[in-house]
């Protein structure tokens, strides 16, 4: 899979912690900021003209568990993931 989407990511040279959160050995944020800060880095998604491909790259190849890509976050991700393995299996028994 070609990663030349990433020469149009709105988050290119933001904070990654924008995204990711706080690294290890760095304080923790409470739920309210680490809310605030999921909002701020999907609204920066949402401009993003490799959404489409950053979200597929995360769903198919990254092993990224956490953190927001694609303008999801990773729980949204987990769901999306499960929503288009129910969908796959469900044709392929349809005749
Ligand atoms: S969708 Fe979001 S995380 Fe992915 S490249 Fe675009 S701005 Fe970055």
């Amino acid at each position: 899979m070609s990663r030349r989407w990433r020469d149009r990511a709105a988050c290119k040279g933001e904070d990654l912690v924008l995204f990711y959160g706080p690294g290890e050995g760095e304080p923790r944020e409470t739920p309210q900021e680490k809310e605030a800060r999921v909002q701020r880095a999907k609204q920066i998604c949402r401009s993003c003209l490799a959404q489409m491909d950053c979200l597929d790259f995360h769903l198919q190849v990254s092993a990224a568990q956490y953190g927001v890509a694609g303008g999801l976050d990773e729980d949204e991700r987990r769901a999306y993931r499960r929503r288009m393995q129910r969908k796959t299996a469900r044709e392929r028994r349809s005749p």
